[in-house]
């Protein structure tokens, strides 16, 4: 059997985001194999491990956790510049009729250009979430990146939605459950730690309760997350109560999507009742702050910590610079708290890394740098235009820091990203291919929707 590769990271500012907050000035990591072996002082990590089969100089740097995102629609990049300034979820006049045109090639270039984008920032998990989430698969295999990965499953008839008529499909009901399913069949034969099946529902409006109790089922037998948009707004609210006569939220918790296992993504439109629920049903928040605060909502993020729901942070869609999420996350508290004290820079380190590594259940083997969890490290070059100097190396990496900043990323000890280029795939053509199943796919959007 081979020995394990060992690799050093020496000379670097570390923050570990462990319980004790230890941050190391002229630190080291050592790795062996997929997990962090050692962490400590830099000259005594160098003796103790004088020959490992790769030493990275960090000095200038800060060696920090991989971000977590706990919610994802890569392929969503489409939207970039498309959809910012035009409200709240445009399901009706751009998403459904972009899901019934883009093809599944279409769609795997774009999200490989998201992902790639992530890993370029320093994001070693993301939680996927996505109608053809299939198509992502091998890629996000390739290039290394730990993800949850779920079909994003509807069973509205989309046909008579574009008329306002809210009608489930059984066959669709059945459908769905059973290509999730499939699907979780599908991760399992990669035999990777790295890719871990979940279920997921897009939202009340587009899932019978039929199927909210199928993929319920689908998830706890299998013992893996399920995901759902709920808290949604105004037409979530009307919906959920016109046909059910309950909250969104209430809907969720009957119908079995609305408990530990569950990560509840945005939760912006909550009452104090709903919260009371969520803290009752122990569900977990995809906080996803930047997409948000364009939308012009917020969710309660400190509500939630006080009645200790665990919030982990979400890139979403089209955005792909975690650094700014976590400043979202900032500023969205002071704004909602009217208060300039609220949300720290440790405290949203913490958020982005291992909260959000708790709200995957994944806390155990990632979310901070300590001996006998997975090596998911990013070293961020903090020598350059726009972070220097470091006076407070959290201060200035939480406040001033940018994914372009990101100089390596070590998923499972694995270097996915070396002296800021992509390691396991070919830059330029997940830039070429992205650029031209965009203009394709726009180009027939419309030309049909004209
Ligand atoms: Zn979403």
């Amino acid at each position: 059997m081979n020995a394990k590769k060992c690799l050093l990271i020496k000379n670097a500012t570390i923050l570990t985001v462990n319980s004790n907050k230890d941050v190391l000035t002229n630190g080291a990591v050592f790795v062996e194999g997929e997990l962090i072996k050692d962490v400590g002082p830099s000259d005594e990590l160098s003796v103790r491990y004088p020959n490992p089969d790769e030493e990275i100089d960090a000095k200038g740097c800060i060696v920090l956790p991989g971000f977590v995102s706990v919610h994802n629609h890569a392929g969503y990049l489409i939207y970039r510049g498309i959809s910012e300034d035009i409200g709240q979820a445009p399901t009706p006049d751009l998403y459904v009729p972009m899901n019934q045109i883009i093809t599944r090639e279409e769609r795997k270039n774009i999200g490989s250009l998201a992902i790639s984008e992530l890993v370029r920032g320093g994001v070693t998990t993301i939680f996927q979430m996505e109608e053809d989430v299939d198509v992502f698969t091998e890629f996000t295999h390739e290039i290394g990146i730990r993800s949850l990965m779920s079909i994003m499953t509807n069973d509205l008839c989309f046909e008579k939605f574009k008329n306002s008529v809210i009608e489930y499909d059984p066959l669709l009901t059945a459908s769905e459950i059973s290509k999730t399913e499939n699907f979780i069949d599908v991760i399992k034969t990669y035999k990777s730690d790295r890719l871990i099946p979940a279920v997921a529902a897009n939202m009340a409006l587009t899932c019978s309760p039929e199927l909210l109790q199928g993929l319920s089922k689908v998830a706890s037998k299998n013992g893996l997350k399920l995901t759902i948009h709920v808290g949604i707004g105004k037409k979530e609210i009307e919906h959920v109560d016109k046909y059910y006569g309950k909250t969104p939220f209430q809907h969720a918790f009957d119908n079995g999507v609305l408990n530990k296992n569950v990560v509840a993504v945005h939760c912006h439109t909550v009452s104090d009742e709903d919260l009371q629920l969520m803290a009752k049903a122990e569900v977990s928040v995809a906080h996803c702050p930047q997409i948000n605060s364009f939308r012009g909502v917020s969710a309660r993020l400190i509500d939630f910590c006080r009645q200790g729901i665990k919030v982990g942070l979400g890139v979403d869609n089209f955005f792909s610079d975690y650094f700014e999420v976590i400043r979202s996350a900032i500023s969205v508290s002071r704004l909602k708290a009217g208060d300039a004290t609220t949300l720290k820079a440790y405290e949203a380190l913490e958020l982005s890394t291992i909260e959000s590594a708790k709200v995957l259940g994944l806390d155990k083997q990632v979310g901070s740098i300590e001996v006998g969890k997975k090596a998911d490290i990013q070293i961020v070059d903090m020598d350059g235009f726009g972070v220097c100097p470091v006076t407070d190396p959290i201060a200035t990496l939480v406040y001033h820091a940018k994914s372009k900043d990101v100089d390596t990323v070590l998923v499972g000890g694995e270097v996915l990203l070396r002296n800021k280029k992509l390691t396991k795939v070919n830059e330029r053509k997940v830039l070429s291919d992205a650029k031209s199943s965009s203009r394709n796919v726009w180009k027939r959007f419309n030309e049909i929707n004209s």
